[in-house]
């Protein structure tokens, strides 16, 4: 099967836009980070990250345990191989919620990866969005601001681009993304296989 990387200028509505696709999608399995931030009040460890302090994250530097890393933001976040071996296991397809340069790293590492990129309609609605989310600092939200022109400029490494001005259609939107995706031939063949062995099996009265 494949894998999706979605990426997003912060406040754009990534998160927003993931957890809406996942409980409508038990196909897709969210691919949690580990990261260096601290958890805001509304964030469930283990659900959307696994948070540790700067020396934990960089002893699992050392230990290999990252598929992939980086420092974005003023922390750190990264993949780890062990969460990409339960998401296997599970037979789900993984959505890796990762800054441009996680993306860069993920489509190296990866096969079949499809990536999107989230765009807020403006950048003023991006700030005004950020500042409503109330969860970071004034100079922690112009950090993030800051960054915003360096990550959008990355937009030509991605397969899709979602402009999310309405919800609903920026979630439509992903879902027609993921469900072309998911028809194309080579990951429809295990479905045809079955039909053709049936055909081959089956005698006519
Ligand atoms: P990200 O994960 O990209 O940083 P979030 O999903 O946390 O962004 O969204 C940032 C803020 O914008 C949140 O308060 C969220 O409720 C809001 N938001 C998300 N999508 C929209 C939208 N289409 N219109 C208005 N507000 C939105
Ligand atoms: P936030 O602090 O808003 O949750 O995330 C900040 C940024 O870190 C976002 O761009 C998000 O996609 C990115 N991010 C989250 N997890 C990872 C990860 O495992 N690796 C990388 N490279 N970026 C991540």
């Amino acid at each position: 099967m494949f894998s999706v990387i979605i990426s997003a200028p912060s406040g754009a509505g990534k998160t927003t836009i993931i957890e809406k696709l996942l409980i409508q999608n038990p196909i897709y399995e969210f691919a949690i980070s580990t990261t260096t931030r601290s958890r805001r009040t509304d964030e469930i460890e283990g659900k959307n990250y696994y948070y540790v302090n700067y020396d934990e994250f960089m002893q699992m530097v050392d230990r290999g345990e990252f598929l992939e890393w980086a420092k974005v933001h003023d922390n750190y976040y990264g993949t780890t191989k062990k969460e990409v071996d339960r998401i296997k296991a599970l037979s789900k397809i993984p959505i890796f919620d990762v800054d441009v340069q996680g993306a860069r790293s993920l489509r190296n590492k990866l096969q079949n990866v499809i990536s999107v990129f989230i765009i807020p309609p403006s950048i003023k609605e991006l700030e005004k969005r950020l500042r409503h989310r109330s969860t970071e600092t004034d100079h922690q939200i112009t950090v993030r601001l800051n960054n915003a022109l360096t990550e959008l400029k990355e937009y030509v490494n991605y397969d899709y681009i979602v402009v999310n001005d309405d919800l609903q259609k920026a979630l439509d939107d992903l879902n027609a993304i993921l469900k072309t995706t998911i028809l194309k031939r080579e990951y429809m063949d295990t479905i045809v296989k079955k039909l053709l062995e049936e055909v081959h099996d089956y005698t006519i009265r």
